[in-house]
């Protein structure tokens, strides 16, 4: 009968992907020992000069097949398994290693990377943290931490802490996702933050929806009044540049500018850049 029916058709469903699953975690498990995870970086340019002035750092995965897996499906994982911790050392050290080359070759960028909320609050990742800077001899206040608000809120007190203590060291911290986690800006005035990052799913509608460009127009002020940088994620194409620029909005990262980048197609473009110094010049053809 049809209930018989859903149940069994339900339960092959959950199996189908409890083994993905299983599979994703070892092939993680794997990637962590063998060193074989990849950080691309993308992009961060200066919208009036189209300048690089930094970069973010994605990490992916490879399947033996040579697909490449998503960070969306992984990095949940990778919370939930304790993985992330690893995982984050690795990509901490490689960009940060990274960022120390492209400033020992001349482009002072800004390293900015990714914290999982439960990266976040282990409590040996501010001593990670200083030990990598130490390893690498990156300047710390070339280093960003991007976090979320939701990371932020779990426990006030807790991240107040944390978010000092990192701050000491000298690096800045920036909001990920500015405008789709948290709904209450006091925490602003406690934490030391020095970036806020526009979600991109407001500048992809901002042109087509009000309410979107009414949020990105508020953002821009919220960060001016609080003398926070900027920056808008997401810029795909013309208009939507014209329009940030138009609003005074200082930063920004997209396709238009370049997808994120394997580390030596990064630096290909960067000493592209060198030469001639102007937009055309940039590669928006990468992955
Ligand atoms: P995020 O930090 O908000 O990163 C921005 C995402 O937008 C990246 O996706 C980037 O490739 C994508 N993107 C950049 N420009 C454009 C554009 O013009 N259009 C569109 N449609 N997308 C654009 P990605 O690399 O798939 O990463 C997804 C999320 O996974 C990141 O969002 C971040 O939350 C997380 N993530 C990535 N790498 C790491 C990592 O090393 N550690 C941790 N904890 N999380 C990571
Ligand atoms: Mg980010
Ligand atoms: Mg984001
Ligand atoms: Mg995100």
């Amino acid at each position: 009968d049809l209930g018989r029916n859903r149940f069994c058709y339900f339960s092959e469903d959950l199996e189908r992907q409890l083994f993905k699953r299983h599979e994703l975690i070892t092939l993680l498990r794997t990637a962590i020992d063998t060193d074989a995870i990849n950080v691309y970086y993308q992009a961060k340019v200066d919208l009036k000069t189209l300048k690089i002035v930094g970069a973010e750092a994605l990490a992916r995965l490879t399947s033996p097949t040579g697909k490449v897996i998503s960070p969306l499906d992984f990095i949940p994982l990778a919370e939930e398994t304790g993985l992330i911790h690893e995982l984050g050392e690795q990509i901490l050290t490689k960009s940060c290693i990274a960022a120390k080359q492209w400033y020992e070759d001349g482009y002072e960028l800004q390293i900015a990377i990714n914290i999982a909320a439960k990266q976040f609050t282990n409590p040996h990742f501010c001593a990670s943290v200083a030990n990598i800077l130490e390893l690498s001899q990156l300047r710390s206040d070339l280093l960003e931490l991007e976090v979320t608000e939701s990371a932020l809120m779990h426990d006030f007190d807790e991240a107040l802490t944390i978010l000092n203590t990192l701050s000491a060291l000298g690096l800045t911290i920036a909001i990920d996702d500015f405008g789709t986690g948290y709904s209450s800006l006091s925490y602003l005035k406690f934490f030391p933050v020095n970036t806020l990052k526009i979600d991109q799913s407001f500048v992809k509608d901002m042109l087509c929806d009000e309410q979107s460009l009414d949020i990105v127009r508020a953002v821009i002020h919220l960060a001016k009044s609080l003398k926070l940088k900027l920056v808008a994620e997401g810029i795909e194409d013309d208009d939507q540049l014209e329009k940030l620029k138009s609003l005074q909005c200082e930063l920004g990262q997209g396709y238009l500018f370049s997808k994120p980048l394997p580390l030596d197609e990064f630096e290909q473009l960067l000493r592209q850049q060198a030469i001639t110094g102007n937009k055309q010049e940039i590669d928006n053809t990468g992955h």
